[in-house]
């Protein structure tokens, strides 16, 4: 990655890059702004700027030996610390122990959604905090030498969660680390950061970005037409988490009618192998977007029923939806339509409740078998 890759903030990453021209790196650096506003994009970056061994007009060069590692986020001198739930009987209790989950929340969610953090860690009801026991590992690590590079840097993400305990303990590092460290701090939520540590950062805001630079965002990243752009970036509200989401739910309401059309298919010609497959599918969907699903489908039932009583200012069907329900809808009729909106309702009631999805769905797939062959 390079700052070119990341959208706007032209002012800070000019700050960022002066801070080295002038060798004024500070011992600590705090990147604050609104959620995805790209503030963690512009440390990674930053961080790789300084370990690269050959930047480039402003960049790191993309293929040293240092930014293949950033690339990999397994540079031996970049330490990243987050806010976790502590489990003793799951042996996680710093950050190092959900390596694996954070290493995809960087490559998957790159924006940082901190409600997408909180599923991967399967936190439920939890509030991930930063614990002492973090603390103590840094202030070890802070007094070993780099490893591979000049500088030691440690990317802390939500400072904001830090322990009382643990930010004390870190108040002597940040004000003096050893001299190959650098702390950068990125928090969505500044003023919650205790007053000690905060005096001792040097702030960089990092505010909404501009629907223009969302628009060029989603047509570099995402392959959207200009006007696709233009059309979505409003709603995104300056952010690349909305812009993200906006995009992912897209292609929803096509990829739902493969689903349902697929799914009522194999209930049909009773094929339970099928639904079982199509069950493991629409489970790896998360929660989230199954309950979408379910939502879609209780509306499918009702639209095709509707269809099936020939009331056409009632429908509200796109022509892809409508192709299948020429011949779909006779099965919706006044001896299942009830008992097939109960069921629906009752499945995303059960995926709310955290009930195992591959069962929820198989069970709700066995039960259309029987629903789309009672006789009207
Ligand atoms: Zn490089």
């Amino acid at each position: 990655m390079n700052f070119n890759d990341i959208p706007g903030h032209a002012d800070a990453k000019d700050r960022l890059r002066a801070l080295v021209s002038t060798a004024h790196v500070p011992h600590a650096l705090l990147l604050s702004g609104p959620p995805g506003s790209g503030k963690m994009l512009l440390a990674r970056t930053f961080a790789q700027y300084l370990h690269c061994e050959h930047p480039t007009d402003g960049n790191p060069c993309g293929k040293c030996n240092a930014c293949r590692m950033h690339a990999e986020n397994s540079h031996p001198d970049l330490h990243f610390v987050y806010p976790i739930v502590k489990s003793e009987k799951q042996k996680r209790t710093v950050s190092a122990d959900v390596a694996e989950q954070w290493h995809e929340m960087l490559s998957t969610y790159p924006a940082m959604p901190v409600e997408k953090w909180h599923e991967l860690l399967g936190a439920g009801n939890s509030q991930p905090v930063i614990y002492v026991n973090e603390a103590d590992r840094i202030v070890e690590a802070d007094a070993l030498p780099a490893y591979s590079s000049t500088r030691k840097i440690f990317i802390i993400w939500q400072p904001e969660r830090l322990r009382p305990e643990a930010a004390n303990k870190l108040l002597k590092v940040i004000e003096e680390p050893s001299d190959t460290t650098l702390f950068i701090m990125v928090s969505n939520d500044p003023l919650k950061i205790l007053p000690t540590i905060a005096s001792r950062l040097q702030n960089i805001h990092i505010g909404r970005l501009s629907d223009s630079d969302i628009a060029g965002y989603l047509q570099q990243t995402k392959g959207l037409s200009d006007n696709d752009a233009w059309r979505l970036a409003p709603l995104a509200h300056g952010s690349l988490i909305e812009s993200d989401e906006l995009c992912r739910r897209s292609g929803e309401p096509l990829e739902f009618l493969q689903m349902y059309q697929e799914s009522m298919r194999a209930a049909y010609s009773k094929r339970v192998g099928m639904l079982k497959s199509l069950a493991e599918n629409a489970a790896a969907w998360g929660r989230e977007k199954l309950c979408r699903y379910l939502t879609y489908s209780a509306r499918m039932i009702r639209e095709n029923f509707i269809y099936n009583m020939k009331v056409a200012r009632l429908r509200t069907m796109t022509p892809d939806e409508e192709a299948f329900s020429q011949r779909f809808s006779p099965f919706i009729n006044h001896a299942n339509v009830e008992d097939f909106s109960e069921e629906t309702d009752m499945a995303r009631r059960d995926i709310e409740r955290n009930g195992n999805a591959k069962l929820v769905m198989f069970d709700y797939f066995i039960h259309c078998i029987m629903l789309l062959h009672r006789k009207a």
